[in-house]
């Protein structure tokens, strides 16, 4: 790491890309984390923004080494996906989140969906298909409680066999969304063409969307493209009051974000879907 004296040295440390030894050391232990029961899921709410009710809940990684302690996903997600790792790792997410999902209907909570993050590499294997259906049966779910955030990066490459996958899981039943949309170049001509129901705003673009009109701008026509592309947009990121009142505004469908809610364990989160069970 480089010292820039004062309080730079922070930044240029988590700027720079991991050192070797580092990487390796992250690597090895991350090799050990599902047999080591180190990994675990915590679920953020998605909040429908005209009645603010929760429809559902995004699964996200978290890590906790014995050592190391917690250790961010920005940290570990790009040495997981670079060794490989993300495959069998994002099969656990997968279960798990499936059978997190589970305990939830049989608390009677019904008609929300979870939402799973998965990688290019994942997606882009053969048995992804299958790999999912089986994650679905293990836990007798019905496909619709599960969407797969897919990135918009992933898209660009191998139009068609990225197409059929995504059919293939149509079929069963998943949903599926464009995660951090607008940070790629999709071509909307595809975009018209992919069986997707949904579109996670970037929170990039969210951040500064009460007070950079570029951002509003940019905001407002992906909300524009939703509705007129009959897809769902949500928000994520949104932190503040005036963020949410220009997305209100603006009609976009429903956000994600500290405002509402931190990720947390599945426990903690299990409250906040009551309004969702059955009476
Ligand atoms: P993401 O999919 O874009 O997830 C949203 C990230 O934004 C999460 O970070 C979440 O904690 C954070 N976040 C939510 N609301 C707010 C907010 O209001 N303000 C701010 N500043 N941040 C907010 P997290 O959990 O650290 O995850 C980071 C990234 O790691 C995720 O970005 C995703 O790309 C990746 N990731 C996490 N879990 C998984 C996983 O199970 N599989 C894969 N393949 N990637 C994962
Ligand atoms: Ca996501
Ligand atoms: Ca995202
Ligand atoms: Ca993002």
């Amino acid at each position: 790491a480089k010292y820039a004296g004062g309080n730079t040295f922070r930044f240029f440390t988590e700027a720079m890309n991991l050192s070797t030894i580092e990487r390796l050391r992250l690597e090895n232990a991350l090799r050990q984390a599902i047999a080591n029961n180190e990994l675990s899921l915590h679920y953020q709410p998605q909040v429908e923004l005209t009645t603010a009710k929760v429809l559902g809940v995004e699964a996200l990684l978290r890590w906790t080494h014995p050592t190391l302690g917690s250790v961010p996903p920005s940290r570990f997600i790009p040495v997981a996906e670079e060794s490989g790792l993300i495959v069998s790792i994002g099969e656990w997410v997968l279960n798990e989140a499936c059978a997190q999902a589970r305990r939830w209907r049989d608390e009677g909570i019904s008609g929300i969906t979870v939402a799973v993050n998965l990688s290019a590499l994942q997606f882009r294997r053969s048995d992804i298909v299958a790999k999912v259906r089986s994650a679905l049966d293990r836990c007798a779910l019905p496909a619709g409680m599960i969407e797969l955030e897919l990135t918009e990066s992933l898209l660009m490459h191998n139009a068609d066999d990225v197409m059929r996958t995504m059919h293939e899981l149509k079929a069963i039943g998943v949903k599926l969304s464009i995660d951090d949309f607008g940070t790629g170049y999709s071509s909307l001509a595809y975009l018209k063409r992919y069986p997707v129901d949904r579109l996670k705003i970037d929170r990039s673009f969210v951040n500064d969307v009460a007070n950079d009109p570029d951002d509003a701008a940019i905001v407002r026509t992906i909300v524009q493209l939703g509705r007129s592309m009959k897809l769902d947009v949500i928000a994520e990121g949104v932190e503040h009051p005036a963020q949410l009142d220009f997305l209100t505004m603006e009609g976009c469908h429903s956000a994600q974000g500290y405002l509402f809610a931190k990720p947390m364990p599945a426990d903690q989160v299990t409250p906040l879907l009551y309004g969702k069970r059955d009476p």
